[in-house]
C-alpha cells in the first residue's frame, strides 16, 4: 500500500498520527513524517487517517507495489 501526503496542503493537524501512530509521526509541532509503503496491516488505520485529515492531504494509492520489473532502466550515461 502506497501513501502520499502533500505536505504543501498538511497543516500539521496531526489526526493522521493519533490514528495511525506507526505510519504518521509528528516531528515537533508541524512536520509530518510519514511511510511511504505502509505495512497492508495498517490499511484499516490508514484510511481513517485518510478519512479524517482535515484537509485531504492523504493519497492513498491502491494499486499493488508490485515492482516495475527493471526494465532496462539502463544508466547509459558513462562519459
Ligand atoms: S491529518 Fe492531514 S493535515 Fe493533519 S498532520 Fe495528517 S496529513 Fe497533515
Amino acid at each position: 500500500m502506497r501513501l502520499l501526503v502533500d505536505l504543501n496542503r498538511c497543516q500539521g493537524y496531526a489526526q493522521c498520527a493519533f490514528l495511525a501512530p506507526d505510519v504518521f509521526t509528528m516531528h515537533g509541532d508541524e512536520a509530518l513524517l510519514y511511510t511511504p509503503h505502509a505495512d497492508p496491516d495498517q490499511r484499516e488505520k490508514v484510511e481513517r487517517a485518510v478519512a479524517a485529515c482535515p484537509v485531504q492531504a492523504i493519497v492513498l494509492d491502491d494499486r499493488d507495489d508490485a515492482a516495475p520489473a527493471g526494465a532496462g532502466d539502463g544508466g547509459s550515461g558513462a562519459r
